[in-house]
């Protein structure tokens, strides 16, 4: 059976959609990911290498590696919430509407991942 591009809805062979809404919201995220992609892929490069850069200056300098790492959590978190691009690989498997929710939680798993690093700073500190 085929499914919806966007809700994974079932539907008939010759269609790709199964209502207007889904169309639209399909197109609508193309623009979207296409007039942000590049942006998308600078900053998600430079937290993805902060995180581990922070932690690792976290041994020296505490307060700066902690900084580094939380606030890349945060920036690389906040814009999975806004601007949830997933990969090719789970648009195809997930369908657009459940890969775009994904990628939000993850978002929000990163910021709670910042949170920890923060929470974990206070506890070495006492
Ligand atoms: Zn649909």
């Amino acid at each position: 059976m085929k499914k919806c591009d966007y809700c994974a809805k079932e539907i008939s062979y010759f269609d790709q959609y199964c209502c207007e809404e889904c169309e639209r919201r399909t197109i609508l995220y193309y623009r979207r990911s296409e007039r942000f992609s590049r942006l998308f892929t600078i900053v998600n490069t430079i937290c993805v290498f902060g995180i581990p850069v922070g932690l690792f200056l976290a041994s020296f300098a505490p307060a700066v590696g902690v900084t580094i790492a939380a606030l890349s959590c945060t920036i690389l978190g906040a814009m999975l919430i806004l601007l949830p691009f997933p990969t090719e690989g789970m648009i195809r498997k997930h369908k657009l509407q459940k890969a775009i929710k994904m990628s939000r939680i993850f978002g929000g798993a990163v910021i709670g991942l910042g949170v920890l690093i923060v929470g974990m700073l206070f506890l070495l500190k006492r």
